[in-house]
């Protein structure tokens, strides 16, 4: 009895934290099903072939709840909605390769594993785990020493898995090498001011590039369905997904 009553208060607990994030998106890939887990603002987890990818694991372990320990860990940049040394350290990274840029690493605690480490900078391209990796710059504009974002320091990320490719802007203003993207099949692009750009720019950029299907994300209190409604406006065959990426907010 005592048995059943535990079992039943963490079956709560864990549809409780199932509760708190939206339900997962599931792609046909060759060689099987991407699954793409929306968990808050930046953080997301991709899953393929029993592999899980966690991008920029923020907000405890608790939001992973449910979700298999990360096989791959990317990180954008260095503010604390994208590199979070609590979560990573509440989270089981023993098989997680970390894949970052240089400002990240030297960020990570001395007492992580370098031999787990892949270190990109912009332009740079690795293969890790049967996934390719492109970094991509992300920054302000226009581009100044004191911007939040200086070109150079931060990754946004390509990720081709299965076949698909995979843009994660990370923290970025419309430029140049976004626009330039090809065959993008999922895009994750920001859109908060003072941070990244607007809702315009963003529909913008988005329409320069094409993408199959966008997930508006790190948008914390900004008007994405006003996102969506100008990128379907010029072009309807775009898939715009709004997810709530804020359930506590709610
Ligand atoms: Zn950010």
């Amino acid at each position: 009895m005592k048995n059943f009553a535990l079992s039943f208060i963490l079956s709560v607990a864990l549809l409780a934290a199932y509760a708190q994030r939206p339900a997962a998106d599931h792609e046909t890939a060759k060689g099987g099903e991407l699954t793409i887990q929306p968990i808050t603002h930046a953080t997301l987890v991709l899953s393929y072939q029993g592999k899980n990818i966690y991008v920029d694991p923020t907000g405890g372990a608790n939001v992973f709840t449910g979700i298999g320990a990360p096989d791959m860990i990317l990180i954008t940049d260095i503010h604390g909605d994208h590199l979070d040394p609590k979560t990573i350290d509440a989270i089981n990274t023993a098989h997680a390769l970390l894949v970052v840029p240089q400002a990240v690493a030297d960020k990570l605690p001395a007492t992580t594993d370098k031999s787990k480490m892949v270190i990109l900078k912009n332009g740079d391209k690795t293969a890790q785990l049967g996934f390719s990796i492109e970094a991509i710059p992300m920054y302000n504009l226009p581009e100044s020493p004191t911007a939040m974002h200086t070109k150079g320091r931060g990754n946004g990320y390509v990720l081709t898995i299965g076949g698909k490719n995979i843009y994660i802007s990370g923290d970025t203003a419309d430029i140049p090498e976004m626009r330039a993207l090809k065959n993008v099949d999922i895009a994750f692009v920001c859109m908060n001011l003072p941070f990244t750009m607007s809702v315009e720019t963003a529909a913008q950029s988005v329409l320069a590039f094409k993408p199959k299907v966008v997930y508006p994300y790190h948008y914390r209190g900004w008007d994405v369905n006003k996102f969506k409604s100008l990128v379907n406006a010029s072009d309807a065959s775009i898939d715009v997904r709004l997810r709530e990426w804020y359930p506590s907010a709610k």
